[in-house]
């Protein structure tokens, strides 16, 4: 195969290429100007162009046909989202990097009725001027047990906001075991700092006591916190203050409690045989003045902060100016409200809410599946891999319940012989990513691992495993 070029073919493959104009007017351009537009394909015929050019010989032929399949083939890879689908099946449910919950179709129904003009701060009774937390703000207490409501961009925002219109230039006494740093730059010091308030940390990393907290309050303190310990646990000697006391505390001082509580859960997951997770309305049942989560962890609906809590405070967080810089966008609202319906009615939840429903998949039901697919993979991998049906552990993500991981089961894809085994592991994800509906495992244990968990479409994954080229 190496046959050497000389100078002379080269020149000669080069100079039988067309030109950029000839091949703008030629026509299978005209169907491509028509939906890329001239600029874009001009731009593609010149790259695809220059690569020929710039390949080692043997070029493939300069046939304008083979042209154009390179031209067409590069507009439609330029035209296509970076954002897209993708079967996610790392094993973490709730994955930040795959956008965290994935929505119910009542949701996607309603995002796309508010895609249009719609009546998002509009009283349709009066016709004046409505309040975009309506649609969400009955419902919201309703399910928590809080006098008002109202929502922000996500619960980092939902902290910032609370903090700056709560307790700016004054002081908040945090315990140094709840300090903490939930993933992308989330830090409770940093956070306590822009939104303007001084951080008095208390007790030690491992135990705290009431008497911490009575000794941190002064004429400077705006309110007593505590933060919700979502992806990590304490464990050991260990002593924490518990909200009802803090409650008590705060309240004997004239002070509001104010509780981060990370991934509130709105329904008791312990019905559903998973791990106990603090809910909202057990913090306001302690008699938490205000109370904080995320949209898209637990409770299974789009990004959000919810901010609920005494009716007082919850007035004077709207009325804070980062309210309306975070505030959240008519299509979220409606996917927000349409999740929030869905707890309304606890025993359908399961079916309906996606979240929800891969969280408490049996693992039996999983490994059917990988026993179904196990024999269709093998063969999309010919000789190149073994294809093996284990057991392993999903987690739930977003920092929720980092030590309680679910039963589950994956197809182990191991690469036959061992050498060259990262390699191969490697160019294997790569080669799964790059399908039409990308599919991304997690490489452990020198295999890659496919957690069938989160896997619902399996006709889906089966249609595209036909187009897989494994290295
Ligand atoms: C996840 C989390 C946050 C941040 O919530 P986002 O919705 O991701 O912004 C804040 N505090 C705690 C305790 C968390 O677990």
């Amino acid at each position: 195969m190496a046959t050497v070029p000389t100078e002379q073919s080269e020149r000669d493959d080069r100079s039988r290429l067309p030109s950029v104009d000839r091949l703008l007017r030629a026509d299978p351009a005209a169907a491509m100007i028509d939906r890329y537009g001239r600029a874009a394909t001009t731009a593609a015929i010149r790259a695809v162009l220059d690569d020929r050019r710039r390949a080692p010989n043997p070029t493939p032929p300069n046939d304008e046909a083979l042209i154009f399949d390179s031209v067409a083939e590069r507009l439609a890879r330029g035209a296509r989202s970076s954002l897209r689908p993708v079967f996610n099946l790392t094993g973490t449910v709730l994955h930040t990097n795959l956008g965290r919950a994935p929505l119910p179709p009542e949701a996607i129904a309603a995002m796309t009725a508010a895609a249009g003009a719609c009546s998002i701060e509009f009283d349709l009774d009066t016709g004046r001027r409505g309040d975009r937390d309506d649609h969400v703000e009955p419902l919201l207490c309703r399910l928590t047990g809080a006098e008002a409501a109202t929502v922000v961009n996500n619960n980092a925002a939902a902290v910032l906001l609370v903090l700056n219109a709560l307790a700016a230039r004054r002081e908040v006494p945090v315990s140094r075991g709840e300090l903490v740093e939930i993933g992308g730059a989330f830090r409770v010091p940093d956070i306590m700092n822009r939104a303007g308030c001084r951080l008095r940390e208390v007790g030690t990393t491992n135990r705290t006591h009431p008497r911490d907290f009575a000794d941190a309050i002064g004429p400077a303190t705006a309110l007593l916190m505590k933060v919700h310990t979502s992806n990590y646990a304490v464990e050991g000697f260990t002593a924490t203050v518990d909200e009802r006391t803090m409650a008590d505390l705060a309240h004997a001082h004239g002070l509001p409690f104010v509780i981060d509580l990370g991934a509130g859960q709105l329904a008791d997951l312990r019905r559903w045989g998973l791990p106990r997770e603090a809910t909202p309305a057990e913090a306001i049942a302690a008699r938490a003045d205000i109370v904080t989560f995320s949209g898209d962890k637990l409770l299974g609906g789009p990004q959000a902060g919810l901010i609920v809590g005494r009716a007082d405070l919850i007035a004077k967080i709207k009325r804070n100016p980062l309210k309306r810089a975070m505030r959240l966008d008519k299509v979220t609202i409606a996917a927000l409200e349409a999740v929030l319906r869905l707890y309304e009615d606890p025993n359908r939840l399961v079916e309906r809410l996606p979240a929800l429903r891969l969280l408490t998949r049996p693992a039996t039901d999983i490994a059917a599946a990988a026993e179904r697919l196990r024999p269709v993979v093998a063969a999309a991998l010919g000789e190149t891999a073994d294809v093996t049906v284990v057991a392993c552990r999903s987690q739930i993500g977003s920092g929720a319940l980092p030590v309680d991981l679910l039963e589950s089961a994956a197809l182990r894809i191991a690469p036959r012989g061992k050498r060259g085994t990262g390699r191969f592991l490697k160019g294997l994800a790569a080669a799964f990513r790059s399908l039409e509906r990308p599919v991304i495992g997690r490489i452990a244990d020198d295999a890659l691992l496919l957690d069938l968990r989160c896997l619902e479409d399996e006709a889906a994954f089966r249609a595209q495993l036909g187009a897989l080229a494994p290295p």
